[in-house]
């Protein structure tokens, strides 16, 4: 289950939008990332978003503050970002350092701007099927198994992980579209056994090769959302391969959703902030 080609078509989409927008109203959609620290994977991840704004004429406004910024300083970054009319989305990349009050943080960006929906209200939203913007990597999970025609409806789904930017929301999605969802985690019993029952897996828990091909079913459709040290993601792809009837590639499978999600998420908002019609 490849991600590429689908991701590619919905940024050909966010292309088309950024011009209309532009057209309509002289205006650049813009998305602002901010990156506290210097980790080396987030300082990755935020370059490949800046990059994937500029692929498809969205500007990028990168803020980056320093690994020892306090939860007050970095609020007041995002509440200049909130205050601006020329920024029509916020990411925040996580993980931020401990030193900053995480959910505090969060829960300062609008949820007009809430690009990939980490304030409790567009989570509440989500959950509820009510409109709101989505956390990017789920809603991205999502569409590739409707792209696939995996039928979610009446299926067992269990979710490995449960944050709230990934296996939380997720396993409300799959509940909306009629799945019924058994969400995982690190206190879980029986976890191979769960798995084994399941027609639809998705794992989020950020252990390289932590799913073991025996555990899926014959047949089962198999999402990989895992992404570890050196490209390798949560589950054994190997071993799963020849059981799954399909399964993510890692890289290449989830992580082009996320990014092409993110993408449209940031058009939608800019489109919303400008009262251009849908
Ligand atoms: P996270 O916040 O660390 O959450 C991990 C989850 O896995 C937690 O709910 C944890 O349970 C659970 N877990 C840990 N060990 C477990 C075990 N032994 N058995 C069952 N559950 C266990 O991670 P995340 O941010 O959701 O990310 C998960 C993975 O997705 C990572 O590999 C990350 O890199 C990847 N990711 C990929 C993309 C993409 O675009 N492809 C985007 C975001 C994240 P507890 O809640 O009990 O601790």
């Amino acid at each position: 289950m490849k991600g590429e080609p689908l991701a590619r078509r919905i940024r050909e989409g966010v292309c088309a939008k950024v011009a209309r927008i532009r057209s309509t109203t002289g205006t650049t959609p813009c998305l602002a990332t901010v990156l506290v620290g210097n980790a080396r994977s987030s300082t990755v991840y935020v370059r490949a978003k800046r990059k994937g704004c500029e692929s498809v004429g969205i500007k990028s406004l990168a803020i980056e503050l320093p690994g020892d910024t306090t939860t007050e300083q970095a609020i007041l970054a995002v509440d200049q970002l909130s205050n601006d009319g020329a920024v029509h989305g916020i990411l925040i990349q996580h993980p931020v350092p401990r030193s900053v009050d995480r959910r505090a943080l969060f829960e300062r960006v609008p949820p007009a701007k809430d690009v990939d929906a980490i304030t409790s209200v567009s989570l509440g939203r989500s959950i509820l099927g009510m409109p709101s913007f989505s956390a990017c990597t789920p809603q991205g999970i999502v569409r590739l198994l409707q792209e696939y025609g995996v039928p979610l409806e009446g299926a067992d789904a269990v979710v490995i992980g449960r944050s709230p930017i990934l296996g939380r929301p997720l396993a409300s999605m799959l509940i909306n579209a009629h799945a019924t969802v058994t969400l995982c985690h690190s206190h879980t019993r029986n976890l191979a056994d769960m798995v084994r029952r399941a027609d639809v897996v998705i794992a989020a828990v950020g252990r390289p090769r932590f799913v073991q091909g025996e555990w899926i079913k014959p047949g089962a459709v198999v999402v990989d959302a895992g992404y570890n040290e050196g490209c390798v993601g949560d589950v054994d792809f190997e071993a799963a391969l020849p059981r799954a009837s399909w399964i993510t590639p890692v890289p290449g499978g989830v992580g082009p959703m996320t990014l092409a999600i993110l993408l449209e998420q940031s058009a939608e908002a800019a489109a919303q902030q400008l009262g251009v019609a849908p």
